[in-house]
């Protein structure tokens, strides 16, 4: 030590030793400095102030012992000590050695002469300690430290010892990892050989690996992988050292979550590169990181293109920037995205198709790789837009189908109720399309169908839609119309490009148009009301008379809904072969032979069963069905009479129940004229049935017809005769051959005196006018009886025969026949 910053503080009463020591630090070197106490005290006053090198004291001080300046605990001193002693205090002075002291002198003049050395020889001694506690220290450090590294390292520690000449291995200590990973507690391991603490016959090895160790000191590695059904269950790694001091160190650690990982990369590896979906992978900073081999497929773009870009090259153009933020903020909430997206390939050319994004998350939640896959969904486009075209437009016409106009009517309505503006619906339907199927053929109709197509788009504007329904109705819906007016004026122009004749395949086709119009908002505001209120106008428009146009009145909703429903289920029945004729013999009083037939017409609803004539012949005469049903009506009796006739050679007279609507019907001449021509049945087989009411509305124009009808040979009778408005001055001017005493008077004509007065006042009046009578009801024998004795001619009745089908009826005639 270099006594020029040596700091002593000597406590020395007597002033003589204090001048010798003084004196021997002189003699050392004139940079100690030396501090001097003379008490103890004052000693301690010293020491709070200076802090020195070494501290030299007297024993015997005049305020008690010099020692009394030590810590108790002499291991925590800052400095060295010296103690001075007088002769015959020794024992005191090796006792104080032994508690730290490092040096005493025992009261001399040579030995206070020589004080310097024995400080000299103090500090190095001094300095020997501090750097031994130091290293001391050290090692403790060091030793924790390496205790606190085998326990807190990841990798397993196991050591073992050797016994048996390697024949055995004890494990003596192992650290936590090797606890954790091996799943064994520290005390119920130390001591155990490694046979029983590895017995699996996969591990069976170690031992092997651990002998040659022994005996070769050559480090080994030994990896021990378990597959429990093809999935990884353990993978260790071993590596066995030898120590010097011979035993033997395992250090092992567990790869399976690393392995696990590893094949599974593999397997995604495959994939990714075989799959014939396009995969990219971004990072963090959304920059590719990987493609697969399709993805350069499909976007022409090669892996080194577009390894580190921003995948936004690929954009379309074809999405506004919302679309992308709209990605990525449910790629942030969600994790994922699936969507269509527009690409452009390197070649620029627009490609549609379906991308999943995924992301991969660190473990505090960043995203870190967003993996799309994508497929290109071209091919499947295409199919889509011919399926789609397949699924909206009219195969035959190419107008928008059903689908297609629901979806354009409800837009436009949704539109027009926000800007307030009005739609028209009309429907449309051809009128006796039916008859040009059936005459012409299905070919002809399919191409009128077509031309209608045509002259309909040609009669409104582009923005109109002109929609096909099927069969022969037609929708038109009429965009931001003024008001009816408007509307009426586009229906006119419609009716107008019908009334030209359609030229088709040499055929030259007369075809009229039925419309029927509702109107939003002021009809109805969504697709179904306004479909609904269209198509109720147009019956309206078929049930006066066709060739017309109705609008929607809110009014005939409710009252005509059964009546309407009939009519269009009516309007098919006849189509569909639902009509049938029944026959009801008439019968002569006297004689009982069967002189005619009645044919009355019943209704077989599928579903719903018969319904009378009476409920459906006042809808089919409103509707104007009436006229076509009444056709079919005189053709099917006349056809069957004549039948009937021929198979049994027995001749009657075909009675057929005429309505008004027909009796006023120009054509309703030419059209007997027809049948009976088309039929053979000759005229005077022929009888039709009419009421007087028919003929009273107008008596000079019936009794014209009548006449015609008679001219012809066709025979005529008034039905329900007596429950009208007889009026009997008419009567003679009628040229009829019979009257039909109404059956509500037969009924009750045995007890009810008024009903006999009738009947036999109506058969003496016919008696004079020289008409037959003919009585319809007749149950019961009485009444027959009665109307017998009243001179009447013939009758109808159940007690007879209800009315029947025609081969019942054919019986009938036969059996007749036969008597
Ligand atoms: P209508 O011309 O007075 O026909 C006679 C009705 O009396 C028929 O009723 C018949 O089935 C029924 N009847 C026959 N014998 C008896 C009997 O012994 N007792 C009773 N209680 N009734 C009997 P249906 O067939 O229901 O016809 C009702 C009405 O419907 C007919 O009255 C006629 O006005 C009308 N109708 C029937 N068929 C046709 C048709 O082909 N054309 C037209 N325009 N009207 C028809
Ligand atoms: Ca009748
Ligand atoms: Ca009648």
């Amino acid at each position: 030590m270099n006594p020029e910053s040596v700091q002593i503080l000597l406590v020395e009463d007597e002033k003589a030793h204090v001048d010798l020591i003084r004196y021997a630090f002189d003699a050392w070197g004139n940079g100690c400095l030396l501090t001097v106490a003379a008490t103890l005290a004052e000693a301690r006053e010293k020491l709070s102030l200076i802090e020195p090198n070494l501290l030299i004291t007297d024993l015997a001080l005049p305020d008690g012992q010099g020692s009394e300046l030590l810590p108790e605990d002499t291991s925590t001193l800052p400095y060295p000590v010296i103690v001075m002693t007088s002769h015959g205090d020794e024992q005191t002075a090796v006792d104080l050695l032994k508690s730290g002291v490092l040096e005493y002198v025992v009261k001399s003049g040579d030995a206070l002469m020589e004080m310097h050395r024995v400080a000299e020889r103090a500090l190095r001694q001094w300095d020997h300690i501090r750097a031994r506690k130091h290293s001391e220290a050290e090692l403790v450090k060091s030793e924790e430290r390496f205790k606190t590294l085998f326990n807190t390292m990841p990798t397993g520690v196991a050591v073992f010892e050797p016994v048996n000449n390697g024949e055995v291995f004890i494990l003596t200590d192992l650290n936590r990892a090797a606890e954790r990973i091996n799943d064994i507690r520290r005390q119920k391991v130390i001591g155990k050989p490694l046979t029983e603490l590895f017995p699996s016959a996969k591990t069976s090895g170690l031992a092997e690996a651990f002998k040659r160790v022994h005996f070769s000191g050559e480090r080994e590695h030994f990896p021990v992988s378990i597959y429990e059904e093809e999935v990884l269950t353990t993978w260790f790694e071993n590596d066995v050292y030898r120590l010097d001091s011979g035993e033997i160190v395992c250090i092992h650690e567990d790869l399976t979550d690393q392995k696990r990982t590893e094949d599974r990369l593999r397997l995604t590896a495959k994939v990714f590169d075989n799959t014939t979906e396009g995969i990219l992978i971004t990072n963090s900073a959304n920059k590719i990181i990987d493609v697969n081999q399709a993805y350069c497929q499909t976007t022409q773009y090669s892996r080194e293109e577009v390894l580190g870009k921003d995948p936004g090259y690929l954009k379309s153009g074809r999405h506004d920037i919302n679309f992308y933020a709209q990605i990525w903020h449910t790629l942030l909430k969600t994790g994922q995205w699936q969507g269509e997206v527009w690409n452009r390939r390197k070649d620029g050319e627009l490609f549609p198709s379906w991308l999943t994004i995924n992301t991969a998350r660190t473990a505090d939640g960043n995203i870190l790789h967003c993996i799309g896959i994508f497929s290109d969904t071209t091919e499947k486009k295409r199919m889509e837009a011919r399926l789609t075209r397949m699924a909206y437009r009219d195969y035959l016409t190419g107008l928008p189908n059903r689908l297609l106009f629901k979806d354009r009517l409800e837009r436009e309505l949704k539109a027009s109720r926000r800007v307030g503006r009005k739609t028209a619906l009309m429907f449309l339907d051809l009128d006796h399309f039916k008859k040009v199927n059936d005459s012409l053929g299905h070919a002809t109709g399919d191409k009128l169908l077509q031309e209608c197509a045509r002259r309909l788009r040609g009669a409104v504007r582009e923005v109109d839609t002109v929609a096909r329904m099927g069969g022969d109705e037609f929708t038109l819906v009429l965009m931001d119309v003024k008001d009816e007016q408007a509307v009426a004026h586009v229906v006119r122009k419609v009716l107008e490009v019908f009334e030209h004749p359609f030229t088709i395949d040499g055929h030259i086709i007369s075809i009229t148009v039925s419309i029927g119009i509702a109107m939003a908002p002021s009809d109805g505001q969504d697709h179904d009301t306004l479909t609904k209120h269209a198509d109720t106008a147009m019956y309206q428009a078929k049930a006066d008379g066709r060739k017309a146009y109705r609008f929607f009145e809110a009014a005939m909703n409710a009252a005509n809904l059964h009546r309407l429903t009939l009519e269009s289920c009516m309007r098919t029945a006849l189509e569909e072969g639902e009509f049938q004729l029944n026959y009801q013999p008439k019968v002569a009083v006297s004689g009982g032979q069967i002189i005619g037939a009645e044919a009355l017409i019943r209704w077989i609803r599928p579903e719903h069963g018969i319904v009378s004539p009476l409920d459906f012949i006042p809808i089919a005469e409103e509707s104007g069905l009436i006229i076509p049903l009444g056709e079919w009506i005189l053709e099917t009796a006349c056809r069957d009479a004549k039948t009937l006739m021929d198979q049994t050679g027995n001749p009657f007279t075909m009675a057929v129940n005429l309505s008004a609507i027909q009796f006023l019907d120009k054509k309703l001449l030419p059209t007997m004229e027809r049948i009976l021509q088309e039929t053979g049945l000759p005229p005077e087989n022929l009888e039709l049935e009419i009421t007087e009411s028919m003929v009273m509305k107008d008596v000079e124009k019936a009794i014209d017809t009548m006449s015609r009808v008679r001219e012809m040979g066709i025979m005529i009778s008034v039905d329900d005769f007596g429950t009208g408005y007889s009026s009997l001055s008419y009567l003679k001017r009628f040229p009829i051959h019979a009257l039909k005493i109404d059956r509500s008077f037969v009924r009750d004509i045995v007890q009810d005196t008024d009903d006999k007065a009738i009947v036999s006042a109506v058969i003496s009046l016919a008696r004079s006018l020289e008409l037959k009578v003919v009585a319809e009801g007749v149950e019961e024998p009485e009444q027959l009886t009665y109307l017998e004795s009243q001179g009447c001619d013939s009758f109808q009745g159940y007690i007879f025969s209800p009315p029947v089908k025609s081969d019942i009826f054919s019986e009938l005639l036969k059996k007749e026949q036969g008597e």
